[in-house]
């Protein structure tokens, strides 16, 4: 049987940023420094990566897998943005997020819950800083490390407000051309390695009570991401291994919104959200060698079928 892995001991995930560089010129940077390149990974087991090897990632073309001690807080490429790393190397959430947002360049995009920024900062090298990113933040501290991380990262298309998403006005003038949502709010954190403990008996219920709230917020920043008049799709992610705050808020937005329906995603991933929501990935220490997380991908279907008929 598979041995859980602790946070220490996953791979290392390292995003290129390609506002700045290429995947080419930083893999050839960390060959000269004496990093050995095994090329692109096709297994899982191909992340299990000891001492200075490092390989292309399975599914995520800009992403570079290292091994689990590997620490790059003071190189060089990270303090000239040229790569990004997330606390503890946490990486492939965000990407998977952001991939699954369309790739066409000037498209109108929003960042709903946004700061620190990781994923504002994917999203603008796959938007190549062109068209508009709306980025929302309701703390307005994370939202000025957002702004650092983003300009160390070279992103210029962002718009930053230090406001509460669920009070965006969707019918306001600057959001009608918003097509794509980004909707990664706060969750109970349970997929985080690092984070989980044993909790005693009072814990437990605090914990539920605690669960209930969150879902209840995450339900309703989804629903109100579905109001954006020209929303073609919305990427819905935690870093939960809670079904309450996963396939659960999902079922709930989709009964409650016929006009959406789920999009399957990544089919070679190997880790599905919780039948029937199999469409829904998942991760975790044991399947997919990341911490837990969960991503849903919704689309609007009413003005295609409008359109077919
Ligand atoms: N997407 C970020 C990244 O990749 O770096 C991480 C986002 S973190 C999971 C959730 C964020 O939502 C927190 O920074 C929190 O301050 C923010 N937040 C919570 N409630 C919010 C609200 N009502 N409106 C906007 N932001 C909110």
């Amino acid at each position: 049987s598979l041995q859980q892995p602790e946070g220490d001991q996953l791979p290392r995930y390292v995003r290129v940023n390609t506002l700045k560089t290429t995947v080419k010129d930083a893999i050839d940077y960390f060959k000269r420094e004496g990093f050995s390149y095994l090329g692109q990974a096709y297994r899982l087991d191909d992340l299990n990566l000891k001492g200075k090897s490092f390989v292309g990632d399975l599914h995520l073309s800009d992403l570079l897998v290292f091994s689990p001690k590997t620490d790059f807080h003071d190189h060089n490429l990270y303090k000239a943005g040229h790569i990004i790393l997330q606390d503890k190397g946490l990486w492939t959430c965000p990407c998977t997020t952001v991939y699954l947002i369309s790739q066409q360049a000037s498209s109108h995009v929003l960042d709903a819950c946004a700061a620190p920024g990781n994923k504002t900062s994917h999203l603008a090298a796959i938007m190549k800083n062109k068209g508009r990113l709306f980025a929302f933040d309701l703390d307005a501290k994370r939202l000025s490390t957002m702004s650092t991380l983003l300009l160390r990262a070279g992103v210029t298309c962002q718009q930053l407000a230090n406001q509460d998403f669920l009070k965006v006005d969707p019918d306001g003038p600057q959001y009608k051309d918003v097509e794509y949502i980004l909707l990664d709010p706060s969750c109970s954190g349970s997929g985080m390695v690092c984070l989980r403990d044993e909790a005693s008996p009072s814990q437990k219920e605090q914990d539920k009570r605690r669960l209930q709230a969150l879902a209840a917020f995450q339900l309703h920043c989804l629903n109100h991401a579905l109001r954006f008049p020209r929303l073609q799709r919305v990427v819905y992610s935690t870093c939960s291994i809670h079904t309450e705050e996963n396939e659960q808020v999902v079922a709930a937005c989709l009964l409650q919104n016929t006009g959406f329906r789920l999009v399957p995603l990544l089919l070679q991933w190997p880790e599905r959200g919780l039948a029937p929501l199999t469409k829904c990935l998942r991760a975790s220490t044991t399947k997919t060698l990341t911490h837990g997380f969960f991503v849903a991908l919704l689309e609007r279907h009413t003005a295609q079928s409008l359109e077919e008929q």
